[in-house]
């Protein structure tokens, strides 16, 4: 006889969705369940406190489905029913009944009032496994890593850990995260699992991170250096022009040289959009002059050169990269060749920066095989899926954990009344 423990529902995972399901789950109106967070780290909510840089950007005030997407396409068909039922207001009201406030920086930037991460994990604690608030807490099981997860005789889950230990739940919320953010906890475990019972997984791919770049020689003149530009992923012919690229994803705002790769935050949001296409190559635009058409650009270039001489670029553009470019114009630093340069400096991505620097996953369990409004499998009665295991990402701003306290709570709630 094996010494099995037996849980209403298990939610795998203490991340962001994890510890918000147990939350939304213990308020249900099934106040009695005995609810288990298992978690493969020493501690819940390791990631939790990299975010923001330490800071914790938990929310983004203005956060809408249509800013959610799929590594198929469109994911704003699927996010809107927890957007509009478990948006960023209504995660901002459950914080503040946790006791953190949160305060608001620029574009709907939400972060604790303390500005420090370590208070979203305190309040998430104290909500999931604290002795006061409504139901009975969860209970946290650390140093659990679920290997395998497989239906027992009697309809439960078996989950099965690394070291063999198990435990039986009616109900599993699975909330592992994706691949990104490896060192805390994310190896795709999760997605692999999500595969053994049936589910189809998107290709993972790291998503809001840099890229490598071929142009060593370039980038190493350039380590250091922070632009304002807009950046576009083109994705083109092999061996074709750049100018019949096909436009995947652009933004605009801080580029941050280093000497291997590009990156910052405008790059980040393009990143989950390089992903493998037959016959493309990839190549990355700087448009570092956005303000400017290229023909006002030269003209403007022409008359600072009749009165600047060499030093026309001075003062417009950090002095390494103005040098740089200048360089690439060639003999005789014709403003025609430095106004093309700067509207049209292209880097060739060789690789994403990888799953250690990535904040997010592009790709993960295929949303068609799961119900948008309770976030249960289609194709397994008493799963439930949620944050960012599913396939859904966006850009940088606090939308991703967005989606996963909203994603966590709809699905802790949807478990907690079907039991
Ligand atoms: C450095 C960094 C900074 C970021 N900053 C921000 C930010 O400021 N704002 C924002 O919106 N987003 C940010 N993100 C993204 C955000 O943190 C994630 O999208 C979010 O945490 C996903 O929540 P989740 O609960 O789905 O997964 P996670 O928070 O990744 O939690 C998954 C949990 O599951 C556990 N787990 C995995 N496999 C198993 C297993 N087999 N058995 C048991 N447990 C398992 C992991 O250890 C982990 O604790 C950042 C990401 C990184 C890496």
């Amino acid at each position: 006889m094996r010494n099995e423990v037996s849980y209403d529902i298990a939610i795998v995972g203490g991340g962001a969705a994890g510890l918000m399901a147990a939350i939304a789950a213990r308020s249900s109106r099934n106040r009695s369940l005995r609810i288990a967070v298992v978690e493969k780290n020493e501690k819940a909510g390791k990631k939790l406190y990299a975010t923001g840089n330490g800071r914790c950007n938990l929310l983004n005030r203005m956060a809408d489905a249509k800013d959610y997407r799929s590594g198929k396409g469109d994911a704003a068909g699927f996010t809107a029913s927890v957007l509009e039922n478990c948006g960023p207001e209504a995660m901002r009201q459950i914080f503040a009944h946790l006791g953190l406030d949160a305060v608001e920086e620029g574009e709907g930037r939400l972060y604790p009032r303390s500005l420090q991460a370590a208070s979203v994990v305190h309040a998430l604690e104290r909500g999931a496994f604290g002795k006061t608030g409504s139901g009975s807490p969860a209970q946290l099981i650390c140093g659990f890593e679920v290997r395998d997860i497989t239906k027992a005789p009697d309809g439960r889950f078996r989950l099965t850990a690394a070291d063999d230990r198990e435990l039986l739940a009616e109900r599993v919320i699975l909330t592992t995260g994706g691949k990104a953010g490896i060192q805390y906890g994310c190896d795709g475990r999760g997605l692999k699992i999500a595969e053994s019972l049936g589910h189809t997984v998107v290709r993972p791919i790291p998503a809001l991170t840099g890229f490598l770049c071929a142009e060593t020689d370039l980038l190493a003149k350039l380590a250091g250096v922070r632009a304002h530009g807009t950046v576009r992923l083109l994705a083109v012919p092999e061996g074709g022009r750049t100018e019949n690229g096909i436009c995947l994803s652009q933004d605009t705002g801080e580029i941050q040289f280093n000497k291997d790769s590009v990156s910052g935050i405008c790059v980040m949001n393009v990143s989950g959009f390089y992903r493998h296409r037959e016959g493309m190559t990839f190549v990355l635009q700087l448009d570092l002059m956005p303000e400017w058409h290229e023909m006002d650009l030269m003209m403007k270039l022409e008359e600072r050169k009749a009165s600047l001489g060499d030093l026309f670029l001075d003062a417009l553009l950090p002095a390494k990269l103005a040098e740089a470019v200048l360089e690439l114009a060639g003999e005789g630093q014709a403003p025609e060749a430095a106004a093309h340069l700067l509207k049209n400096l292209t880097f060739t991505p060789v690789a994403s920066k990888g799953w250690k620097e990535a904040h997010t996953t592009s790709g993960g369990v295929a949303l068609a095989e799961v119900d948008p409004v309770a976030l249960q499998s289609h194709l397994v009665p008493g799963l439930y899926f949620a944050g960012e295991i599913l396939d859904v990402d966006a850009p940088c701003g606090g939308y991703s954990l967005t989606w996963a306290f909203g994603s966590g709570r709809t699905a802790g709630l949807a478990a907690a009344e079907s039991i």
